[in-house]
């Protein structure tokens, strides 16, 4: 198997992607919604894996989905799967064998046939208890990069940050590792800067300057509302671009699904077809993304459409 240098180097790198919506979707995982407001940005909401160690079936069936569509790299199901969000969710105690059980279910589907890698994203403490928790947030972040490692993933994709502070603590932990990461942000209510007040292009910079392999965005932004802060990352970054958007629609106004009334429960009415995913594709490496997958919305089908595009733009 190649390494996901060596991948990002060799042309458009197919991820996967949508795993906790399209599992709550399938009645296996929980929104949170009806107990707390999601989507505030405060936290609140569950959105946590403990499918790997619960449902593990529901979870390896859309691991074998998303590698026959064509994915180059699972995922492996530890998103929000950090202590502090676990803990809030119920399953603190359950921490590290919830995050063990993801990477192994992960690298049994994916064989030789793919890499794995352990997925890291925000505690959520930086927008409960502000910027004072940051050493705080960088501990839990670290533990889990550790459990990731001992686990055995090939590399970090970290993802779904609101705060580039966090970000960069989530960098340090991964060099600290030696694994190698992909860094990703997520841009809220709107697409100019992040929650922390960075632009997009300031996002790329300092993402490349600790040491991502590939740097971009996710989530929040279907692929035609992403591609602008995309090219003004490209624009800044010395490393690859990577791009795992969603698959909603949003508004001139609020440039994020998440912050929209129809999260988490009419989703379905801010869809967009999967054809969008397949011109992504096609322009993907024109845009100068190495690395192309999806998020919130997507399943198996959107990640064949997009392989498809990516394949096209190949054969031109
Ligand atoms: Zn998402």
């Amino acid at each position: 198997m190649k390494s996901i240098v060596e991948l990002l180097r060799s042309g458009v790198v197919l991820g996967d992607g949508g795993y906790l919506i399209e599992l709550e979707r399938r009645g296996y995982v929980d929104s949170g919604s009806g107990r707390e407001k999601v989507g505030t940005g405060r936290g609140s909401g569950q959105f946590t894996p403990e499918i790997a160690i619960e449902n593990p079936e529901a979870l390896r069936e859309l691991h074998r989905e998303f590698l026959h569509a064509g994915s180059q790299v699972l995922q492996a199901l530890t998103f929000f799967g950090t202590r502090e969000k676990l803990n809030r969710a119920g399953y603190g105690s359950d921490m590290e064998r919830i995050n063990a059980a993801a990477v192994k279910l992960a690298k049994e589907v994916a064989g030789e046939r793919a890499l794995v890698a352990g997925s890291v994203s925000r505690t959520q403490l930086i927008e409960r208890e502000g910027m004072e928790s940051l050493g705080k947030a960088a501990d839990h972040i670290a533990e889990q990069i550790r459990l990731l490692k001992d686990a055995g993933v090939d590399f970090l994709i970290l993802e779904t940050f609101f705060h580039l502070a966090e970000m960069k603590v989530a960098l340090e932990a991964a060099a600290k590792s030696g694994l190698p990461a992909v860094a990703t942000m997520s841009f809220r209510p709107l697409i100019a800067q992040c929650t922390d007040g960075h632009t997009p292009a300031e996002c790329a910079r300092v993402m490349a300057d600790l040491g991502a392999v590939a740097v971009g965005a996710n989530c929040e932004q279907d692929p035609r509302r992403m591609r602008q802060l995309l090219r003004e990352m490209r624009a800044a970054s010395p490393v690859p671009l990577a791009a795992q958007p969603a698959a909603f629609h949003t508004t001139e106004e609020c440039h994020s699904f998440t912050r929209l009334p129809a999260f988490p429960d009419s989703l379905e009415t801010i869809q967009i077809a999967r054809t969008e995913f397949a011109e992504f594709g096609r322009t993907a490496r024109a845009e100068g993304i190495a690395y192309a997958g999806g998020c919130c919305g997507c399943n198996a089908a959107y990640i064949k459409a997009l392989a498809r595009g990516v394949g096209e733009a190949v054969a031109k």
